[in-house]
């Protein structure tokens, strides 16, 4: 108990003058806070104000529909094997065209999606891709199964995320 108050009295001692009265520390205080408040905000005021993500972001993932109106996608079934959470279900089907199949039914399961990324990874085709949306709201559960009513999305609209996929993947 006797070391503790000799201790406090040291410290007390080894303070200069200007700082025992507080003022200095005080104002330095007050300069910081007048500083940060005139500093441009990193804060953005969502949902009036969008986040644009830059093309390294992985939103949803969404298959890519070619300018001649088909899908990439030639129902290989890697994406599905791949999915860590078993998001994804496939059935493919023949087709008369030169990619011989395409899937029939291709459905991706947001509750369960994780978006690591693996299907697009693996994908040979560049036929699914992350994209920016992080915009997800269910009402129920069947609303979270995205059809390729939902998941088609127009190649121009995903250009940046395939370039950079061709540079760094
Ligand atoms: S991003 Fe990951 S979790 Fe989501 S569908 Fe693709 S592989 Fe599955
Ligand atoms: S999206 Fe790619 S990996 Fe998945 S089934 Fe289609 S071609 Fe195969």
């Amino acid at each position: 108990m006797a070391q503790t108050s000799n201790s406090l009295k040291k410290r007390k001692k080894d303070l200069t003058f200007w700082q025992k009265i507080y003022i200095p520390e005080i104002a330095k205080g007050l300069a910081l806070t007048f500083k940060n408040m005139i500093r441009p905000k990193f804060t953005m005021e969502y949902p009036e104000e969008k986040f644009i993500p830059p093309p390294s972001y992985r939103g949803r993932p969404v298959l890519v529909l070619e300018e001649t109106g088909e899908e990439r996608c030639v129902a290989c079934g890697l994406c599905s094997r791949v999915c860590p959470a078993l998001a994804i279900e496939v059935q493919a089907a023949e087709t008369e065209r030169e990619k011989e199949r395409y899937p029939e039914k291709f459905e991706i399961n947001m509750l369960r999606c994780i978006f690591c990324g693996l299907c697009e990874e693996v994908c040979p085709e560049e036929a699914i891709v992350m994209s920016k949306d992080y915009e997800l709201a269910f009402t129920n559960r069947e609303d979270a199964i995205y059809g390729k009513d939902k998941l088609l999305t127009p190649v121009s609209q995903l250009q940046d995320r395939i370039e950079f996929l061709r540079k760094y993947k």
